[in-house]
Order: C-alpha cells, then sequence, then structure tokens
C-alpha cells in the first residue's frame, strides 16, 4: 500500500478508534482515489479527505418501548448524516442486533458515493437500532417505531434528511414510522420513501435494488458480447434484494440455483421457477417464515443447514445477505466453481482481500455502491413523485430506473477501465467521489 494512503488510514483509525466496518468501507475507496484527490490541488488545499471521512453529524438516542408483556424494554439508536453536498441526506434504516456506530459510519460513507453515482440530488447517511423485530409481535414493532420516531422527527424532513428501509425495515416498519412522523408534524410530506403504494410509495421501489442489480449485470455482459440467458446465478439472501434479483434473473432466462438465509441455503439444480419463487416470497414477505420450512415441503428443493452458496458450481454470484459474507476462503472457491462475474446486492459484501482474489483473477466484480444503487435511485425517483404531488406507472419508473443503471455502468467503465480490465469498483469509486469533491470545493469551509 502507498505510503500516503497508510498514512491518512492510520489518521483515520486514531481519530476512530475500533469502527473496523467503517475503516474497511474508507480504505477501499481511498486506495482507487488517492492519486486523484493529490492531481486536484484544491481538494488537497481543502483538505476533501479528511473532510469526506468524518460525518457531519450522528444523532444517537435511546429508544425506549414497551413490550406485550408489560415489560419496558430500551434499545439504541442512531442516525448517521454523513454528507448532504449534493442534495438532503438519504439512506436506510436498519433494525438488526448486530447494528452499531461503525456498522452504520460504514454504510454512510457507502451511501454517499452510491447516492453521487445515481446522478439524482441526494446526499448520503444511514440510521438504524440494534432492535431485533425477529420474534416481535406486531404491536410491538409497531411501539418501537413510534417510539424511535419520537426521537428522530427534528432531525428529518423532505429536503434536510428522507430514511428509508433496509435491513429488518421494511413496508410494516415504514408504515408505523410515517403514520408516527405526520402525527407529530401534522404534515404530509415526503419524510420517508419505501412508502406503501396507497399512501405515496412509488411503483417498483420494492423491487428496485434487486432489478437494478440485473440491470448492471446484464450490461456488464453485454459488454463482453454475452447475455444472462441460461446463466447460473447463485444468490444469498432471501431478503427484498435477493428476492427480486431472483425474480428478473428468472424472467431474463437465468437460473438461479440458490437463496440463503441466517441458518442454511436452499439448491435447486435446475433452477428456480418463478411459481416456486412466488410461494418463497409469500413465506418470506408475509408469514415471516424460514427457507428450511419451504424445502421441507419440496422434495425438489435440497436444504444445506448453516451453509452459504459459494461452493456451487456456476457462472454468476450475486450476494444480496449482508456486510462481509465473502472472505478471501469464499471468494477462492467461487473462482474454483467457474464464477467469472460477481454483482453485490448486499452492502459491502466482501472483505478486502476477497476483493483482492476477484481483481487478481480478472473477474468481474461489480461493487454494492453500483450493484444496488437502484434501490435509493427509486427512492429518489419517490421523492420526486411526492414534491410533484402524482404517481408514475410501474413502466415510467422502471424504464428510469433501467436507465439509471445504464448510466452508472457507463460511468464505471469510464472511470474503471484500463487495456485489459474493467475495474468497476474503481470507476464507482472515482466517479461517486468527484462529483461530491468538487460541490465540497465550491462549498468553501462549511
Ligand atoms: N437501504 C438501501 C441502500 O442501502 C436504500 C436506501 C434508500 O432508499 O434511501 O441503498
Amino acid at each position: 500500500m502507498d505510503k500516503d494512503v497508510k498514512d491518512f488510514l492510520t489518521g483515520l483509525i486514531e481519530r476512530n478508534p475500533h469502527e473496523v466496518e467503517f475503516h474497511q468501507a474508507v480504505e477501499e475507496v481511498i486506495q482507487d482515489i488517492y492519486p486523484i484527490y493529490l492531481d486536484h490541488k484544491a481538494y488537497v488545499q481543502d483538505q476533501i479527505l479528511d473532510r469526506l471521512t468524518e460525518p457531519d453529524r450522528i444523532i444517537s438516542f435511546r429508544v425506549s418501548w414497551e413490550g406485550d408483556d408489560g415489560k419496558i424494554y430500551s434499545n439504541k439508536a442512531w442516525r448517521v448524516q454523513f454528507n448532504n453536498s449534493l442534495g438532503p441526506y438519504k439512506g436506510g434504516l436498519r433494525f438488526h442486533p448486530s447494528v452499531n456506530q461503525s456498522i452504520l459510519k460504514f454504510l454512510g460513507f457507502e451511501q454517499v458515493f452510491k447516492n453521487s453515482l445515481t446522478g439524482l440530488p441526494l446526499g448520503g447517511g444511514k440510521g438504524g437500532s440494534n432492535f431485533n423485530p425477529k420474534g416481535k409481535s406486531d404491536r410491538e414493532v409497531m411501539r418501537f417505531c413510534h417510539s424511535l420516531m419520537i426521537g428522530l422527527h427534528r432531525y428529518i424532513g423532505k429536503s434536510m434528511d428522507v430514511p428509508a428501509g433496509d435491513i429488518g425495515v421494511g413496508a410494516r416498519e415504514i408504515g408505523y414510522l410515517f403514520g408516527q412522523y405526520m402525527r407529530l408534524v401534522n404534515q404530509w410530506t415526503g419524510v420517508l420513501t419505501g412508502k406503501g403504494i396507497s399512501y405515496g410509495g412509488s411503483a417498483i421501489r420494492k423491487e428496485a435494488t434487486g432489478y437494478g442489480a440485473v440491470y448492471i449485470t446484464e450490461h456488464a455482459l453485454h459488454k463482453r458480447g454475452d447475455g444472462l440467458a441460461n446463466k447460473k446465478v447463485l444468490i444469498s439472501g432471501s431478503g427484498n434484494v435477493a428476492l427480486y434479483a431472483a425474480e428478473k434473473c428468472i424472467q431474463k432466462g437465468a437460473q438461479v440455483l440458490t437463496l440463503s438465509d441466517s441458518k442454511g441455503m436452499i439448491l435447486a439444480k435446475d433452477g428456480l421457477s418463478l411459481e416456486q419463487l412466488q410461494d418463497i416470497k409469500y413465506l418470506k414477505e408475509v408469514a415471516r417464515g424460514r427457507l428450511v420450512e419451504y424445502a421441507d415441503k419440496h422434495p425438489s428443493i435440497e436444504y444445506f443447514a448453516s451453509k452459504a452458496p459459494w461452493a456451487i458450481a456456476a457462472d454468476i454470484a450475486m450476494p444480496c445477505a449482508t456486510q462481509n459474507e465473502i472472505q478471501a476462503a469464499q471468494a477462492k472457491e467461487l473462482i474454483a466453481s467457474g464464477i467469472f462475474l460477481i454483482a453485490e446486492g448486499a452492502n459491502m459484501p466482501v472483505t478486502p482481500d476477497g476483493i483482492a482474489q476477484f481483481r487478481n483473477n480478472k473477474l468481474i466484480y461489480i461493487p454494492g455502491k453500483a450493484a444496488n444503487a437502484g434501490g435509493v435511485a427509486v427512492s429518489g425517483l419517490e421523492m420526486s413523485q411526492n414534491s410533484l404531488r402524482l404517481s408514475w406507472t410501474h413502466e415510467e419508473v422502471d424504464q428510469k430506473l433501467q436507465g439509471i443503471m445504464k448510466d452508472i455502468h457507463q460511468s464505471c467503465v469510464k472511470y474503471g477501465a484500463s487495456r485489459d480490465y474493467i475495474d468497476y469498483a474503481k470507476g464507482a469509486n472515482v466517479y461517486g467521489f468527484l462529483k461530491v469533491a468538487d460541490a465540497m470545493v465550491s462549498f468553501g469551509a462549511v
């Protein structure tokens, strides 16, 4: 590693001790952008990198709520407002027991670059809580969301900060959060995205992250004269991103071999059908069940407890579960099983030594900030529709999403292509950075 980069990272670690996920996210970006940073006198003069790696502010608060058993429980919650140079802070809320400040800072930092890549006027932020919605009743989730919004509502607004969903936060949670916000401020504004269609949500928002990841994958395949038809695809996860990535892959003629959850994975040797996927969607979205329950009822589907999909022979891998699910060992497994393209539906699912494996072996590696940007892009379109006070059709939103993913692909190629390799991660980091850095220079010392 270059000495300047190393010194910069040492300083960052000293200023933010113990925040390993945040260090990891910055390290991934900094190596690609440092030469460009040094090339621009104004960036160095204005200390853009020091300022861009420090969130504008972090709001942290306790959320107390009453359980069905009459006891009072409490959780920690945060909103990391990372950078609003390009637009209002924008990014999801994550409810998961693993959530801490480091994870939210890594996600907020990534979001700044991802949102810049969409070409829409969106800054970057992230929030969430270590609350675990699993095993809680609907009423408990409602009381938690209502209480959280009491703490959060002063700091958000349609031109200030617009949260959305992420792991553990879907339509149900957004509904409770939005209802409480409306009650507290006595205004209907597009302060959250991912809302239900009947109250201001956008067509395709639920599908957007997964669909977008498949659209950009298709562009990368077309670039080498290839396509998705008959490709074997490994998908991890079984949340929103995984399910709709699977749906779009199947619609495009690919074979989706796997899905997974925190307990294990399912394998469909000849690929899942759209009908099977429909049933799995019902199980996950409505019944809130586990994949093992589906496999138990369908003998053609194999179930492997405590296993991830990466050792199965296939062409494409789409990690859509969570951060750091692919380390160097799994990256080697993927390479050995014939994978030539990795598109990240999740945020930072591959560790730096895993990424190094992909780069060294010249695999096509499309990082989350490009591959999963379709979700936040449609959130941006939801904000536009709310401001215009109208709703676009399914087709209109899908067209716009396809256009945005095409542009992101082009930007990655423009800034990441060398003679014999397209480094999509470098392209995404450089393009995302230049826009934010230029804006910050224009503002002066703010
Ligand atoms: N949580 C999603 C992401 O990681 C969506 C954020 C949003 O729509 O604001 O990009």
